[in-house]
């Protein structure tokens, strides 16, 4: 989706447009030619041998039927995945990715049990992340933090393990001058585990001040939407379905909880019937208030432009699309000092941006 000889005026000026990722997974984010090369050093089997060849196996096609089909791809990633090297190399091409399109600040996140074994426990899952992310700052300048995800459907005793590490690594402090552990999520299947069965981390979250977001109302309904709110969460992940409840949907908007939007996920897991049947437009009308994110970049075969460019197909202006890449920066897990900073560095560029004279496709 990248390839800046084939870009519209249009897509580079969104690629050039300060931003952030605050919804991006780790694993979802892994390119198919690390794939390969990730599997033949560990003598694991892929499906294919190219490149082109496995693109089809770890991409989520368009004719996806479900969260369900989307989360299977993992499978085939998670194996690829359970070292040190392999999760330091990942963190750090991600952040080449992002300073290609000049994301300038990712909250990475992943569930560190789903990488851990027996000799290699969560927190040395963590410190690799935090050592390609480290790297990836010094060589890239892309500076970020971390989002431990718990998973629903881990047990309540690998989730405990998971949580352990989180509070062990949680620094608020950590800001822009090195990657850390900023804050907790709740990701995985939830139609099948609802959010209120873990209720509990949420507020030990809460009462040692980490900030949580939560994955809800992605494929169901709002009952998780619901209780996520109920659990005093600073973000929601996806949150599609807040159409369905209007007291809900004004509790968000008086309490002012962003939504981590991801436009194309959505459409891929068939959590709106397509890309035209996307609520952001709406969300944002309502005052509801969004973030565009990736997602899984790699799974799906996208960048944040590419997700910028598709809100902009739902009627964005650019200078509207601009307003929420600065203002995505108040939503970020950071010390309030580092965020102010960041806003100034954004407001800075986008006005030079904004001075060149705008062409459209
Ligand atoms: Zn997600």
């Amino acid at each position: 989706m990248s390839g800046a000889e084939r870009e519209t005026p249009m897509e580079s000026e969104l690629r050039a447009l300060p931003k952030t990722d605050l919804h991006c997974h780790l694993d979802g984010s892994l390119r198919v030619e690390t794939a390969l090369e990730l599997a033949a050093g560990r003598k694991l089997k892929l499906p294919a041998d190219t490149a082109d060849e496995l693109r089809p196996f770890l991409t989520v096609a368009p004719t996806c039927a479900s969260l369900k089909e989307f989360l299977d791809v993992f499978q085939l990633i998670y194996p690829l995945l359970r070292d040190s090297s392999a999760l330091e190399r990942i963190a750090y091409e991600l952040c080449e990715d992002c300073s290609a399109e000049n994301i300038r600040h990712v909250e990475v996140r992943f569930a560190p049990l789903l990488q851990a074994r027996s000799k290699f426990p969560p927190e040395e899952v963590i410190e690799a992340v935090l050592r390609g992310l480290s790297r990836g700052l010094a060589d890239f300048e892309v500076t970020s933090g971390v989002i431990i995800c718990l998973f629903r459907s881990h047990s309540a005793r690998e989730n405990a393990a998971a949580f352990r590490a989180l509070k062990r690594f949680f620094k608020p402090g950590n800001g822009l001058s090195s990657p850390g552990v900023v804050g907790m999520d709740l990701a995985g299947d939830e139609a099948r585990h609802p959010t209120m069965e873990f209720a509990d981390f949420f507020d030990q979250a809460r009462r040692l001040g980490i900030p949580a977001t939560c994955h809800a109302g992605e494929v169901v309904g709002t009952e998780n939407l619901k209780a996520a709110i109920s659990l005093d969460v600073r973000r929601i992940g996806h949150g599609t379905h807040l159409f369905e409840d209007e007291q809900l949907l004004d509790e968000v908007i008086r309490r002012r909880v962003p939504l981590e939007v991801g436009i194309t996920s959505n459409v891929r897991t068939k959590s709106v019937r397509s890309l035209r049947a996307h609520p952001v437009r709406r969300f944002f009308e309502a005052g509801v208030p969004i973030t565009l994110n990736t997602d899984d970049r790699g799974i799906i075969g996208i960048d944040l432009t590419h997700e910028y460019r598709a809100a902009a197909e739902l009627g964005f202006s650019f200078e509207e699309l601009a307003g929420l890449s600065l203002a995505s920066v108040d939503h970020l897990f950071l010390p309030e000092a580092d965020r102010r900073r960041l806003r100034a560095s954004f407001q800075a560029e986008i006005a030079r941006l904004k001075k060149k004279p705008l062409r459209r496709p």
